[in-house]
């Protein structure tokens, strides 16, 4: 039995029953059925039924709210602008660009003129889809989405922590009409999640912890199986000595503390020029103060609670070794009396990038602030991190952010942004080092949940004849070798000076010479 809990309250909400270990193979064979059969179904149908899911999520937008705010925590707004809008808009986009990115990619061959190349993609079959708490919606239905336009049946396990929201995907796509079997929700915790790998989906597209993601990896290793994987952040982001203080401030404050900084791509470092560290520090600290925590479920609130019990270790770990070590708290560094929320955050100090809480994943509304002098120690600091999933920089001057972001070792930079571009379904997801593996939406993304096969033809009937490399060999086979050979130079005498050996050879064989 997996326990869904209110983490505003306590409140048990529901208790479901966990999938059984000893289903999943059953799950796995009805996946590979359903799979055939929607494969089958053009890539057209199958971007209709994309359609009808958006047409009956917008129906169930409220449910879907409420769902969020009860299990996850996050406001309201949060719930509608960060898990809803982006799948309303990915479902169209993928129903749209999906059979255009899918289609049949011809290849210009060089030298092969009589024949011609192309890629053209098929589904993978039965993929996993395994998902962490913070974005439970989100996140899984993204991927979610870009399987099924893609032909490919899903095995879906939501974090056991928000397994409520996860089956609320699952209804919006039965009442949709997507055809049984093709999109399966199983309800459990990290064990099922290793049954799952041990059934050989196709893929693995895992988000969740850097731990976790290793665990992930190395099990699929046992069975070739490939692995996506989106895993933690600590992101950074660069304040110009250019930048205007309120904008920067406010980038900050929505950077660091939206879904109460439970975001893979929150704002967690902040490195800003020593010229305008002080004032930027004291807007940033009273925009902070003013952000209102409370239930979610009352509304009127910017920061919910913690949404996940254990995750509140860590903010102790960091914040305690931060308090001991004598770092400035500009603001916050507690929890509220009944430890449901944390304060939104401000720590800073001489000494803060030796600590836990600038350089391990907080993943809380905690953010730690450095200075720089020169735009190249900025970059040094922002790269010496583990990970590297999405950093911003915040300029008045555009061209100085470009320049800036080419240098920045992480999968996204967003200039005078923060944090959302996971919620587009146009642009690449996904990080580099620590941050994990393989990239989500987009083109690029798409390309994830097919294989692609390439097919080799003749350009026409006519081009049908004997490939000249094949057996038997001969001398003449040797020359014309030699002369293609001898044309890749660069010089146009060069390349012509094994022309009269061939011609010698070609004569011969001409003239039916045997040795030839
Ligand atoms: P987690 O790694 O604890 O769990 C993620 C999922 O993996 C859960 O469904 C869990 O049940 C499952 N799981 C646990 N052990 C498993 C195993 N051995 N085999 C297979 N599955 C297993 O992560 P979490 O606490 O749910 O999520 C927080 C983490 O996710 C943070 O580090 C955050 O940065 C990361 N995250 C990354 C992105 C991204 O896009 N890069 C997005 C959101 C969250």
């Amino acid at each position: 039995m997996i326990t869904s809990r209110n983490p505003a309250t306590g409140e048990v909400l529901q208790n479901i029953p966990s999938t059984e270990l000893n289903e999943v193979p059953e799950i796995f064979k009805k996946a590979r059925h359903a799979q055939m059969l929607w494969a089958s179904q053009p890539l057209r149908r199958r971007a209709q039924v994309l359609l009808q899911i958006r047409e009956t999520l917008i129906d169930r937008a409220e449910d879907v709210v409420d769902q969020l705010v009860k299990e996850n925590g996050k406001p309201r707004q949060e719930a509608l602008m960060n898990e809803i809008i982006p799948i309303a808009d990915m479902l169209g986009y993928f129903a749209k660009r999906g059979p255009k990115i899918l289609r049949d990619h011809r290849i210009p061959l060089t030298l092969m003129k009589h024949r011609m190349s192309y890629l053209n993609y098929w589904p993978l079959g039965v993929v996993a889809v395994i998902s962490p708490w913070n974005y439970p919606f989100m996140l899984p239905f993204g991927e979610i989405l870009m399987a099924l336009i893609a032909g490919n049946a899903v095995v879906f396990k939501p974090s056991e922590v928000t397994p409520l929201v996860g089956l609320k995907i699952q209804e919006i796509c039965n009442e949709a009409g997507l055809p049984p079997g093709v999109l399966q929700t199983v309800i459990g915790d990290g064990a099922l999640g290793v049954e799952i790998i041990k059934n050989r989906p196709a893929k693995i597209f895992f988000t969740g912890s850097v731990a976790t993601g290793k665990k992930v990896m190395a099990a699929a290793s046992e069975h070739l199986i490939p692995v996506n994987l989106e895993l933690g952040g600590k992101d950074a982001m660069i304040v110009l000595p250019d930048a205007d203080l309120d904008f920067a401030t406010s980038a900050a404050l929505w950077g660091g503390f939206s879904n109460a900084g439970q975001v893979c791509a929150s704002t967690e470092r902040i490195l800003v020029h020593e010229r305008i560290a002080e004032p930027f520090l004291r807007e940033f600290k009273n925009k902070a103060e003013t952000l209102r925590m409370a239930p979610s479920i009352e509304g009127k609130n910017d920061l919910g609670p913690v949404t996940f019990e254990k995750q509140k270790q860590v903010y102790d770990r960091h914040l305690s070794e931060a308090k001991s070590k004598n770092a400035t708290f500009v603001t916050g560094g507690e929890f509220t009396s009944d430890r449901r929320f944390l304060k939104p955050t401000i720590v800073t100090g001489s000494e803060i990038e030796t600590l836990a809480v600038y350089n391990e994943e907080t993943f809380g509304p905690v953010v730690a602030v450095t200075t720089f002098k020169t735009i190249a120690e900025a970059v040094q600091k922002a790269n010496e991190s583990p990970y590297g999933l999405l950093a911003s920089v915040i300029t008045r001057n555009i061209r100085m952010g470009e320049e800036v972001a080419k240098q920045l070792a992480v999968g996204t930079v967003t200039i005078n942004e923060v944090v959302y571009t996971a919620g587009l379904g146009e642009t690449p997801w996904g990080g580099v080092k620590d941050s994990g593996i393989g990239r989500s939406h987009s083109d690029v993304g798409l390309y994830e949940f097919v294989n692609t096969r390439h097919i080799h033809r003749p350009r026409s009937q006519l081009s049908v004849f004997k490939s000249f490399w094949w057996f038997p060999y001969t001398d003449l086979q040797y020359k014309t070798f030699r002369l293609f050979l001898e044309l890749y130079r660069r010089n146009w005498l060069d390349k012509l000076k094994a022309l009269p050996h061939f011609l010698t050879t070609f004569i011969q064989f001409i003239k039916g010479d045997p040795r030839i």
